[in-house]
């Protein structure tokens, strides 16, 4: 910790100008279970499995020599609007950890308040916490870059939320994440260094990032530099979100990690139907800032709020504006890269950007399930009869077509089957390379909520069941009853399709 922090460990919820970071000792908890322990990452971490003895760990209940536990001082944009400052209300950091690949922070979520709590108790429910320690693994194994969670521990104490779940207002089952990533560093430390005006300060945080998560940076002006990198790290993480149909749903300036990664997952969801207005947080209504089509935009509009931020370090703002600018191009490209890969192109030429953009707008307006009309086009006859293809795409709609709809979807698919016959890419390899961008299986907020329900009353079957099939979301068999439609009884359903932030 070479920053200025608080060292005095109070609790007290209060502003700490001048400090990066105050010290954070969690608050222990009466009677910590292990629900789940990722294997994978504790085995790319060199970590055994855990004894009774690391639990207490785990749930902030014991705390070693080598550790420091701090909760960092941050500040951010809220639904476009200048928040101050925020920090890790319940996030304590408890160290650092060095391995082969790198260095690594470990983190609790929800183990008590911090300097930074404001009003709140510091505290996670477990069907919060059980959504990011399922959603991060799975965002993983997707290959989309994400922070990650080793464990999840339930506390055994009582957590009350401010809202009426399951339609009554209730204490509600507590539980802790540990979360693992190289940085927990967002948009908002730089934002509050430059409310602050802190130039000395600014400087040095930017060059410790820059030396140790972009260490290949070495040039004078490198500041620049590694702003343009943040750019495209940006608009690469949204390109993966539109991937996969990801919406993070709170895409706040302190929800945007410095390395490009998927960081603190709340009122999440994947799509169901293909729409790029829906927005998966109850708190984003009626406006839809961070609805699924906006994401990328939002991105744009964030990266602003950095430049501005770092713009405290230079006299001459034109460099920063121009990779500000970039930002769209950068982007663009990624897309189609990326959707080239969904439809099984080679990398994309003028007509296939044109049958890009047709794709777009035709599933927009028939709004199929995402996940499986991807999966049916890698196998789509070869025999384009409307009948056929009509009958083959129908276990992915939501309700029957117009005849006009159906026309266009089977003049565009019949166009496309044209297109991959001649793009010189083999049925074999254009099917293999769809089935290795386009999931198979994704952790749909209904399926998310019917295992935290088990968890509740004790059960863990399905909850077991999902940590398997994450791990594998491009095979193309095996846990079939997880590749369907969301139920109709799900469409509505709080926690099923929408959420709040309060968690
Ligand atoms: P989020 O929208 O979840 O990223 O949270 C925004 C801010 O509120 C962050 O600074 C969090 O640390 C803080 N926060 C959220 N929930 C709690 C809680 N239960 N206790 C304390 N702080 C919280
Ligand atoms: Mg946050
Ligand atoms: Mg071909």
């Amino acid at each position: 910790q070479q920053f200025e922090g608080d060292e005095s460990g109070d609790r007290t919820p209060r502003q700490t100008p001048g400090k990066l970071y105050s010290k954070a000792i969690p608050t222990p908890v009466a009677a910590p279970k292990l629900l789940a322990w990722s294997k994978n990452l504790a085995e790319e971490l060199g970590i055994a499995d855990p004894s009774t003895e690391d639990v207490q760990i785990l749930a902030g209940n014991k705390i070693t020599a080598s550790m420091n536990p701090y909760a960092a001082c941050y500040a951010g944009h809220q639904f476009g609007n200048w928040a101050g400052q925020l920090g890790d209300g319940r996030a304590i950091t408890l160290g650092e950890w060095g391995v082969k690949n790198g260095i690594f922070e470990l983190q609790l979520k929800g183990a008590g308040p911090t300097a930074y709590s404001r009003h709140a108790d510091g505290r996670a429910v477990l069907r919060s916490s059980v959504r990011e320690y399922l959603m991060s693994e799975a965002m993983h194994h997707l290959g989309v870059p994400t922070t990650r969670a080793l464990a999840l521990v339930e506390t055994g104490d009582k957590v009350l939320r401010d809202m009426f779940y399951n339609g009554n207002p209730e204490y509600e089952p507590g539980a802790i994440v540990s979360r693992v990533a190289p940085s927990f560093l967002r948009f908002g430390n730089f934002e509050l260094l430059a409310a602050q005006g802190d130039k000395e300060k600014m400087k040095q945080l930017i060059d410790w990032t820059i030396d140790r998560y972009f260490p290949h940076l070495t040039e004078e002006d490198r500041i620049l530099t590694w702003f343009q990198e943040v750019v495209d790290k940006t608009a690469f993480l949204m390109t993966e979100w539109q991937r996969v149909g990801f919406v993070h749903g709170v895409m706040n300036t302190d929800n945007m990690s410095i390395l490009g990664l998927t960081i603190d997952y709340g009122p999440f969801s994947f799509l169901d139907h293909y729409d790029h207005n829906f927005t998966p947080n109850t708190t984003d209504l009626p406006g839809r800032r961070y609805a699924f089509g906006n994401q990328p935009s939002i991105g744009y509009w964030n990266l602003g709020r950095l430049a501005n931020a770092i713009s405290l370090l230079f006299d001459d703002t034109e460099g920063l504006e121009n990779a500000l600018d970039s930002y769209e191009k950068i982007f663009w490209d990624y897309y189609y890269e990326m959707m080239a890969k969904k439809l099984g192109f080679q990398p994309p030429g003028k007509e296939e950007k044109k049958i890009i953009a047709r794709f777009e707008a035709v599933l927009s307006s028939i709004q199929p399930d995402m996940t499986l009309f991807y999966r049916l086009l890698a196998e789509i006859p070869s025999e384009t009869v409307p009948e056929t293809l009509l009958n083959h795409f129908a276990p992915s709609l939501y309700r029957d077509l117009q005849p006009k709809e159906q026309d266009e979807l089977v003049a565009l698919l019949t166009d496309y089957s044209k297109m991959t016959k001649n793009d010189g890419l083999s049925e074999e390899a254009r099917k293999n390379l769809m089935n290795q961008t386009n999931p198979r299986i994704i952790l749909r907020n209904y399926l998310l909520h019917e295992a935290i329900e088990e968890l509740e009353r004790g059960e863990n079957k399905l909850f077991v069941r999902l940590q398997e099939a994450m791990k594998q979301p491009y095979a193309t068999d095996g846990f079939e009853d997880f590749v369907k439609k969301r139920p109709e009884w799900a469409e509505t359903k709080a926690g099923c399709s929408m959420l709040s932030c309060s968690s």
